[in-house]
């Protein structure tokens, strides 16, 4: 796409948003910000100001002017200018679409997306390629902007793009070589009328593949079959019960005549099997040999804040799995471990229904440790399935785990919620009880 001279407004100035305008001037086109929150909450305004026309503390009609408007994830696409936007029929996108527009034409996509396991994912995917000697990047919902890279030029083998949902409202064009989604379990509830609406928002990942393009679906997952209809590419299943297009035998990933060894993998739990499958699929047109594979998998550097070990006090261990935000991701924690488990859950909730949780806290739970917004709602989603306890801070929840636990028991910190309400994202919730936790072994 040629963006000379195009006038782009940037609704929202996230890592995304500001990543495009840079993009943009660079190119030759003219971007405008439009930016609600007021100057006094924006870092650095003055660079801001200097490097790009824009305005902060609400949206003008100034916008209405411009041919494109990328819109950050998360802004709600019902907000009066957005309206007036749509009957101006001024073009409404997503950075992921305009970073697809600008791409290199060689370089391949494989995108990502589900409610759990996406940065997990990609990240392997990327480890694998880079192992195999592909020039992979890595962009996209897990912390680099898509059009922060130099995608434009040619020379990158491979773009692994992590993609949220909202990241996939606004997709017009965007058609990835490789398009997966893990999972669609309930999350987001608060965005989304229902689970119908959340799923079809994840299929729009398939929206624009042809057939000379790999799909890859999660057998399991009730969406995931529901709508597969909708879909052109070549579709590819992962199972971690049936005998699918790749599937675990227990000992290996079977794949066509290929079996691949999990037994030295680094990621664990039966949650990182359907994972290390995923990726497998997803690079299987690159044609990288099982060794190679085996190697990544074994070499692959864990992520933090995901059934992190922390630390054994008085042979009592501490996990932080501050990124389990949805109930999903905590049934797959209580899956994963044989001990029994002290759990500190709550934050900010998401509009889920947390009795989902009970079979799995009855069998794996000694003690609920409940904080946040959400505890009350827990408590009683809870109720009468194990021994629960509120508090108001996040400190004590932890001292109160430590001081009633046995030698043996692990105290886990899995919280089915967002960190919104007490933090300012995970990893700060995550790190928080890192250095609270290396503090009561000192
Ligand atoms: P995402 O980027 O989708 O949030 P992460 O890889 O960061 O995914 O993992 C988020 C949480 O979900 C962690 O608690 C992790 O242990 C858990 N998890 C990872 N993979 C899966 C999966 N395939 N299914 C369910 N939970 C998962």
């Amino acid at each position: 796409m040629n963006i000379k001279d195009v006038n782009f407004g940037i609704l929202g100035m996230a890592r995304s948003g500001l990543a495009a305008a840079y993009k943009i001037k660079e190119l030759g086109g003219h971007p405008f910000i439009s930016e609600k929150k007021p100057e006094k909450d924006i870092d650095d305004p003055h660079k801001i100001r200097a490097d790009f026309d824009c305005e902060f503390g609400g949206h003008s009609d100034r916008l209405l002017d411009c041919d494109i408007i990328i819109i950050s994830p998360g802004i709600p696409l019902d907000i009066p200018i957005l309206i007036r936007a749509k009957e101006k029929k001024i073009k409404l996108i997503s950075e992921i679409e305009f970073g697809y527009l600008i791409k290199h034409p060689e370089s391949k996509i494989i995108a990502i997306t589900g409610s759990n396991g996406k940065s997990t994912t990609v990240s392997l995917i990327h480890h694998i390629l880079q192992t195999a000697g592909f020039n992979s990047i890595l962009a996209g919902n897990i912390g680099t902007a898509f059009t922060s890279c130099k995608i434009e030029k040619a020379g990158i083998d491979v773009i692994v793009l992590e993609l949220s949902s909202f990241q996939l409202e606004l997709i017009n064009k965007f058609r990835p070589d490789v398009a997966v989604i893990l999972n669609i379990t309930p999350d987001h509830l608060d965005r989304y009328n229902s689970m119908e609406e959340y799923a079809l928002t994840k299929f729009n990942i398939f929206k624009n593949q042809k057939e000379d393009n790999l799909a890859i679906l999660n057998y399991n997952d009730e969406y995931c079959k529901k709508f597969d209809k909708k879909i052109s590419a070549v579709k590819k299943y992962f199972s971690l019960d049936f005998i699918t297009d790749i599937f675990y035998n227990g000992n290996s990933i079977i794949f066509g005549d290929n079996i691949i060894s999990i037994q030295r993998s680094s990621i664990k739990g039966p949650h990182n099997t359907a994972n290390i499958m995923a990726s497998i699929l997803a690079v299987s047109p690159f044609k990288i040999r099982n060794e190679i594979i085996e190697k990544a998998l074994s070499s692959f550097v864990s992520l933090p804040h995901r059934l992190e070990p922390v630390a054994i006090i008085n042979g009592i261990k501490f996990i932080n799995d501050s990124k389990a935000t949805n109930t999903d991701s905590v049934k797959y924690a209580l899956q994963s471990f044989e001990e029994p488990i002290r759990i500190i859950m709550g934050g900010a909730g998401k509009g889920e229904d947390y009795s989902v949780l009970n079979p799995y806290l009855k069998k794996h739970a000694k003690k609920i440790y409940l904080i946040g917004d959400a505890r009350y709602k827990m408590k009683k989603a809870f109720e009468n399935i194990v021994d629960i306890e509120l508090f108001d801070d996040f400190e004590k929840s932890i001292i109160a785990a430590f001081s009633e636990a046995e030698k043996g028991d692990s105290i886990v910190l899995s919280p089915a919620c967002t960190s919104y309400d007490m933090f300012n994202n995970f990893e700060e919730r995550g790190n928080k009880f890192k250095q609270i936790v290396l503090g009561l072994g000192k």
